[in-house]
């Protein structure tokens, strides 16, 4: 019997959730469609989150369509924040701006996934004042600060202006979603820490993609004692790399811990970062995790390949809360 332990998810696009019409404050009826809310939420051991702002201008989804459109992106962000600030004005939850502690009460990390929102580096205090805590300078189709996943390319100059602001307000650096080339630029010049908070083994997978990790630039996050948060998403789990034909179990998310843990040399910089509900339902899910409350097969699977109860606790939050605790801000 494993203790209850509260866990923190280092990835929950709640506002895009709710800026896209979802109900955020009701129980989600229909269980194959959806699993996050916040009374969802409060069902499950998942205590602390990564609150990301989600903003990409692809297919003009977020009212921008360009990463030049400043403005729009900086309303698209605008929108996102306000949804969590509303959250926080009601009660529901609270906005942690210094340090990282789980506890029984609900609370989030604000996190951009996608800088656009920043219209320019000079800006990076004020977003700082606003609860900014982590920051993907892009997600999959690039920002004009850095080549995404899908569009490759490098950090550009203003990019690299916009880590050293980041750095110097102690706001950490995502690289998921950031391509490969960025993310050796960024071992080069950021300061700060480094995580990747919703990505996987890109070795396991197969795959050429580089929206999850390859063993070179993860065993290089850990040596500098960055966290890597463990995606959900069937895709990015199981093999064939295919959603469609194949659902992940949770020994897949095992493997998936158990190979970055061996990179690493221990157990104590895997963690959470499930996207739940981010672009994908239940559906895609992990055989056995099909919603947040079930979250402890997880750790029970873990503590079966052999991690200890202090292990357990890092992997469910203490892992976050370390990065999260070393940044001066
Ligand atoms: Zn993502």
């Amino acid at each position: 019997m494993i203790s209850q332990v509260y866990w923190i998810d280092g990835h929950i696009d709640l506002a895009s959730i709710a800026v896209r019409g979802r109900d955020i404050l009701t129980q989600s009826e229909n269980a194959q469609e959806a699993c996050i809310t916040i009374p969802n939420l409060l069902d499950s051991p998942i205590r602390t989150f990564f609150g990301t702002i989600y903003t990409t201008f692809t297919n003009g989804s977020f009212g921008f369509d360009s990463s030049n459109d400043r403005e729009g992106a900086h309303r698209a962000g605008l929108e996102q924040l306000a949804v969590y600030d509303k959250l926080v004005e009601d009660g529901h939850l609270t906005k942690q701006m210094h340090g990282l502690t789980v506890d029984d009460d609900l609370s989030m990390l604000l996190v951009l996934e996608g800088a656009d929102p920043i219209r320019n580096p000079d800006e990076v205090k004020w977003w700082r004042d606003q609860g900014l805590r982590a920051v993907g300078l892009t997600w999959s189709d690039g920002t004009r600060y850095a080549g995404g996943n899908r569009s490759l390319g490098p950090i550009t100059d203003e990019g690299k202006e916009l880590v050293s602001a980041l750095d110097e307000a102690g706001i950490v650096h995502d690289v998921s979603h950031l391509a490969d080339e960025g993310v050796e630029q960024l071992f080069d010049i950021a300061k700060g820490p480094i995580i990747a908070s919703h990505s996987n083994s890109r070795l396991l997978l197969n795959s050429d993609s580089q929206r999850n990790l390859s063993d070179d630039l993860a065993k290089e996050l850990l040596s500098r004692g960055g966290v890597i948060g463990l995606n959900l998403c069937t895709q990015f789990l199981a093999e064939p790399f295919d959603r469609e034909t194949h659902t992940a179990t949770i020994e897949d998310c095992v493997t998936h811990v158990l190979h970055f843990c061996a990179l690493a040399g221990n157990n104590n910089q895997v963690a959470l970062g499930s996207d739940f509900d981010g672009g994908f339902t239940p559906k895609y899910l992990p055989i056995g995790i099909k919603h947040p409350s079930a979250l402890d097969a997880l750790t029970s699977a873990l503590k079966s390949a052999g991690f200890t109860e202090d292990e357990l606790h890092s992997f469910a939050h203490g892992a976050w809360e370390r990065v999260f605790n070393s940044v001066e801000c």
